[in-house]
């Protein structure tokens, strides 16, 4: 197929346009370089820099089986310090990419959704089916995006996919995590371990979990790339297909940062900080739906290995 992926200069688009080229499909890059990186672009697919906003309709026009979706802004912290930022960046922009695909005839949209539409959630591990409140603005405008795209399968046919990602961690090969504002949790313990950092803030310690600390689904990046693949194949003309990527197991903040101690061997000094404001306590997924549907089944279920592919990341770009 010849897809078009959208911040696939980034850290997941650029895993999953690796996935996509090694499978055969020819893949299109748009990215405007303001988290992603050139040299990040795989082998083989063509770099559009621009905003896709502005080329999103020239650019389809060409003729596309599909696209799959990964520009994004995408810090929770700072879409509550920022909103503008992402209802323009994340909303505006994907509904300028809707009618986009609806002018040229575009058949299939893959989406990055979040966990982070659910919110706090009312049990665990969370299935589709579950409330969607969202407790930050990130959160908020990946919902907005998911409704929008419930509306354009219904009225024009299109075949959509939104794949709810729980905590995205790992590399492949040469493709891994290199934000120059990094806010999340594990690279952010591994820059410690490489002597880039002097410790950890642990955000809260009075949440209500078993440590006190907030409890995440860790998913091996190469896990959630194939569910993509599968997704681009298994979408449905008319129909609007939700999924959640997880693993299914929750680890705690000082569970994840005594599995880089394990990895790295290094001590891991950590400070205890306030709450993050917007963060839910606990976020596990229940991803049945994709096991079932996308036939998808993660490689990697286990935190160990995930923390050991982003070390091997880590150490080799350590710019
Ligand atoms: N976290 C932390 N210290 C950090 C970064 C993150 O304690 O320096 C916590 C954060 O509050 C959350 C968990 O680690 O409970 C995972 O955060 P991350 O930003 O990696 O992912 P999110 O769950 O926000 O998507």
């Amino acid at each position: 197929m010849k897809l078009l992926v959208t911040g696939g200069a980034g850290y997941i688009g650029s895993v999953c346009a690796a996935r996509l080229v090694a499978a055969g499909h020819e893949v299109v890059v748009v990215d405007d370089l303001s988290t992603g990186h050139a040299d990040a672009v795989p082998d083989g697919c063509r770099l559009v820099r621009a905003d896709l906003a502005d080329v999103a309709d020239p650019l389809l026009a060409e003729g596309f089986d599909g696209v799959l979706h990964f520009a994004a802004k995408s810090l929770v912290g700072e879409s509550m310090l920022d909103p503008a930022k992402y209802w323009h960046g994340n909303v505006i922009t994907s509904l300028r990419l809707l009618d986009a695909m609806h002018r040229n005839g575009t058949p299939r949209l893959v989406f990055s959704s979040s966990a982070a539409v659910y919110g706090e959630p009312s049990r665990v591990p969370i299935p589709e089916s579950a409330p969607t409140l969202p407790t930050n603005t990130y959160g908020a405008t990946k919902l907005a995006i998911d409704h929008a795209m419930t509306s354009y399968a219904t009225a024009h046919g299109l075949a959509a996919v939104s794949l709810r990602y729980f905590n995205v961690a790992g590399a492949f090969g040469r493709f891994g995590e290199r934000h120059t504002t990094e806010t999340h949790l594990i690279p952010l313990v591994l820059r410690v371990a490489l002597g880039r950092r002097s410790h950890v803030e642990v955000f809260g310690t009075d949440w209500p979990t078993e440590d006190g600390t907030c409890i995440r689904d860790y998913i091996h990046v190469t896990d959630l790339a194939d569910a993509h693949l599968l997704a681009i194949d298994h979408a449905e003309p008319g129909q609007h297909r939700i999924f959640n990527l997880g693993n299914g197991t929750g680890f705690s903040v000082h569970q994840v940062i005594d599995a880089c101690r394990r990895i790295t061997g290094h001590p891991i000094p950590t400070r205890l900080s306030p709450r993050r404001p917007g963060d839910p306590a606990t976020l596990v997924a229940a991803s049945d739906r994709a096991r079932t549907h996308l036939t998808w089944k993660p490689d990697h279920p286990h935190l160990d290995p995930i923390v050991h592919d982003a070390w091997t990341f880590m150490q080799a770009n350590t710019s």
